[in-house]
């Protein structure tokens, strides 16, 4: 299987590179950065630390598009959103890592998703992904009377927060009690900001050295206290989970999925 990596040049696309061309099964057939990108040129495999391969960095994702069975993408949203409309027309399949997408972003990916698999997951690892199943249920069998915490910290150059796993632990959060996280998120609390609303979803962000991720959903109730966590150790088991996804993409039909769908956890 031909897997394309756009973003080749970024932290994580690097990551992806190697790892797809240590995986059984994974053709790499090439990688993009942005144009103007001081990257573009050099070889895509020597770049992530492996031995070259005689594949260019390129700035034409159109054409690396129609060259791959499956591109895995963790750009910035702007970029995601322009190469769903690559996966849509050309009919490929796209993995999406990138976080911080917002309602238009999701909206391309929805479109792309009618003619083409579109993965999408703000985190690609299995084990927050079974973390998400937990939390949803751990909310469903608690009441109101636990208030639910969320706490995440990530490496000094992460540019958005919460981050995207935060949000969506958030999410099955609030799912888990039915009601929609939109409004019951608390975001950022500052100065005098009276007691806590019953019934809110917090959440608390930190940022520094070279964290890769760590996620705890705290469910804090009267005399007790329940803690889930996951902490990532490298960034390698999120590349390991966005080849997995792509592997897994042939079988399926146009529709936009989530990790879970892929690990069999939905
Ligand atoms: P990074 O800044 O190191 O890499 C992003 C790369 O995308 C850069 O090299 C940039 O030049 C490139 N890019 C920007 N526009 C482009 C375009 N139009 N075409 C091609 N390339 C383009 O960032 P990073 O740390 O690798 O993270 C990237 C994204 O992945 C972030 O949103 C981050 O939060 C997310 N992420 C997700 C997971 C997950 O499991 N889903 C894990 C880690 C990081």
């Amino acid at each position: 299987m031909k897997i394309g990596i756009v973003g080749c040049a970024g932290r994580m696309g690097r990551m992806v590179v190697a790892e797809v061309l240590s995986t059984d099964g994974a053709e790499l057939a090439g990688g993009s950065e942005a144009p103007g990108s001081e990257f573009i040129g050099q070889d895509v495999a020597a770049l992530a630390g492996m031995e070259a391969v005689g594949l260019k960095v390129g700035d034409d994702a159109g054409a690396l598009f129609r060259a791959s069975d499956a591109v895995i993408d963790f750009t910035v949203p702007a970029a995601t959103a322009e190469h769903a409309g690559l996966a849509g027309e050309n009919g490929r399949a796209l993995i999406v890592g990138t976080t911080g997408l917002e309602a238009e972003h999701m909206g391309a990916l929805e479109k792309a998703a009618a003619k083409a698999v579109v993965v999408q997951a703000a985190n690609m690892s299995v084990g927050v992904n079974l973390l998400l199943g937990l939390t949803e249920q751990v909310a469903g069998a608690l009441g109101d009377d636990y208030d639910i915490e969320i706490f995440e910290m990530h490496h000094r150059h992460k540019v958005d927060a919460p981050s995207g796993t935060a949000l969506a632990l958030g999410q099955a959060a609030a799912a888990g009690r039915g009601v929609d996280l939109n409004q019951v998120s608390q975001r950022v609390r500052d100065g005098h900001t009276g007691p806590r609303n019953p019934g809110d979803v917090g959440f608390a962000v930190l940022r520094g050295g070279d964290v890769a991720g760590d996620h705890t959903v705290i469910f804090a109730g009267d005399g007790e206290r329940i803690e889930l966590t996951h902490k990532a150790g490298n960034r390698s088991v999120f590349a390991r989970g966005a080849v997995l996804a792509a592997l897994w993409t042939p079988e399926q039909k146009p529709g936009l999925y989530s990790m879970r769908d892929v690990l069999g956890l939905g």
